[in-house]
């Protein structure tokens, strides 16, 4: 199992994972997500399986709070696992909009299951409602191209930031993005979008602990010092946020 560097105080956290349970595209089991992350050396993941109008597991036939309740399997096995072994697991999801995604951030199963009208909202009634609840809504790859994504569709004020580091994209997807987030001075994570046991390495190394999902948006919507894990890719051993230096 690869491991991550870490310098010395620093927190890691895995902000963009996928499970078996949760998402279709997962390959790797909530509690086998937790056991591989722990060996590599995170402090903590958030689960962010795919909902309902992306690549979801559970069968969008189910009614509304048997649809919930399966989703958020993959996240209470992460838990739990997590909790044996030493590790943090915090939620959140990522919902599909015509191709363009994002993680949403600081709410719970309890907010999905008295909000089934999300399904058909708008990025922007997204933005609203997620932001009266007090969570942080970040655009996910926004660069990202494949040849069933018809464009690129970019909502710098539908979001709180954007995922500036993607470790399932190439660099240069990733580039545009940091440039992207900068040029619209927005904050900006870093993650793996990781769907199996294997290492991405992705992530964000944080100056400080953070002991919950708040700690993760008020470090995010604060832009406190946090290293985005870039991997050799970029060039460098990591970017540093603020944002200095996009290549
Ligand atoms: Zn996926
Ligand atoms: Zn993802």
């Amino acid at each position: 199992m690869a491991r991550l560097t870490k310098n010395p105080g620093e927190f890691l956290i895995e902000t963009h994972l996928h499970t078996l349970e949760g998402s279709a595209c997962g390959r790797a089991t909530g509690a086998e997500q937790a056991r591989a992350r722990k060996a590599e050396g995170y402090d903590a993941i958030i689960v962010t399986d795919h909902f309902f109008r992306g690549n979801s597991r559970p069968s969008r036939d189910l009614p509304w709070a048997g649809y919930v309740d399966a989703f958020c399997q993959g996240y209470e096995n992460a838990r739990a696992e997590g909790a044996r072994i030493g590790l943090r697991v915090f939620f959140g999801w990522e919902e599909n909009y015509g191709g363009a995604e994002f993680l949403i951030y600081g709410l719970d199963k309890t907010f999905l299951l008295t909000h089934p009208e999300m399904i058909s909202w708008t990025p922007e009634e997204q933005y609203r409602a997620v932001s009266a609840a007090g969570g942080l809504v970040i655009q996910a790859h926004p660069f990202r191209e494949r040849p069933y994504l018809k464009g690129i569709h970019l909502y710098p004020h539908d979001c709180d930031g954007v995922e500036g580091v993607n470790r399932a994209q190439p660099w240069e997807q990733n580039r545009r993005a940091l440039n992207y987030a900068r040029s619209f001075c927005l904050p900006v994570t870093a993650g793996s979008d990781i769907h199996t046991a294997d290492s991405l390495l992705g992530g964000m190394a944080f100056a400080r602990q953070l002991n919950s999902i708040r700690d993760f948006i008020d470090a995010v919507r604060n832009r406190e010092p946090a290293r985005l894990l870039t991997g050799p890719e970029s060039g460098k051993n990591g970017l540093q946020v603020p944002l200095l230096d996009v290549q």
